[in-house]
């Protein structure tokens, strides 16, 4: 059994047996994974605290052939990202983040891409980016990484290209539809401005660098929270946790 090298984000960690724990990983070259960590609950562990979540950490593995778990052997810290743990508001944000790519990626589906993306958020979130555009950019990057995007240049059913003030995405074929093909179909619909529209499709294809170029209104804000909610809510048949709610509510 050969250690097997890697670094990766504590996605989620929770007591297994009286003195284990069973942990999720997104690593950087084996993408979302399963481990043990064989001791982890005892008073003095190996571990300290690099098996919190969001922690970026230097992992040593091991992996019997046929056992769909890896054992942890050794996990240091590269980055704790501490300051997410330490503020109940990016604590829900980057929450939900991770939540997101637990629904939406698959087991073992290494993607360089995907772990940029969630580390380059985090550390958004701690240098004080405001978090709700982080966590609208995340999504709306990481359904297009995952080949979930909506499609929005045109209707999905006719291709016909869309000028109107408001127009309808179905969730269920994701992307828009004109007000033809929308006559056709029975709900499944969100209605948004052509605004709101035109953010999420360039966010598709931008670098998070120019996102400060942006400034969105109230309503944008609110049709982009809908759309996603809902659509992610519909791909993955659960509900994510609703940041928003709980942050206003504080
Ligand atoms: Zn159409």
């Amino acid at each position: 059994m050969p250690l097997i090298k890697t670094s990766g984000i504590i996605l989620n960690s929770r007591p297994m047996g009286e003195y284990d724990r069973l942990v999720e990983i997104f690593s950087d070259d084996l993408g979302k994974i399963d481990g043990i960590a064989k001791g982890a609950r005892s008073f003095k562990n190996r571990f300290g605290g690099s098996l919190e979540p969001f922690t970026h950490c230097r992992l040593g593995l091991f992996r019997k052939s046929n056992n769909s778990l890896y054992r942890i052997e050794s996990a240091d810290i590269i980055e704790s990202f501490s300051r997410i743990r330490e503020d109940l508001t990016l604590l829900l944000y980057a929450s939900r983040m991770v939540d997101a790519l637990r629904k939406l990626t698959p087991l073992e589906d290494p993607s360089k891409t995907l772990f940029s993306l969630l580390h380059n958020s985090l550390g958004a979130i701690v240098s004080g980016t405001p978090v709700e555009t982080i966590l609208f950019y995340y999504q709306i990057q990481i359904l297009h990484i995952a080949g979930l995007g909506l499609r929005l240049d045109g209707c999905v059913r006719c291709n016909r290209e869309m000028k109107d003030t408001k127009i309808a995405i179905s969730m269920a074929e994701g992307g828009l539809l004109c007000t033809l093909c929308h006559d056709r179909v029975s709900g499944g619909c969100v209605v948004a401005s052509g605004g709101t529209i035109a953010v999420i499709r360039k966010w598709q294809s931008i670098s998070p660098h120019y996102l400060n170029r942006f400034t969105l209104s109230n309503s944008i804000r609110g049709e982009i929270k809908g759309i996603l909610d809902m659509y992610i809510t519909h791909i993955t048949g659960k509900r994510l946790v609703d940041v928003q709610r709980y942050v206003n509510s504080k």
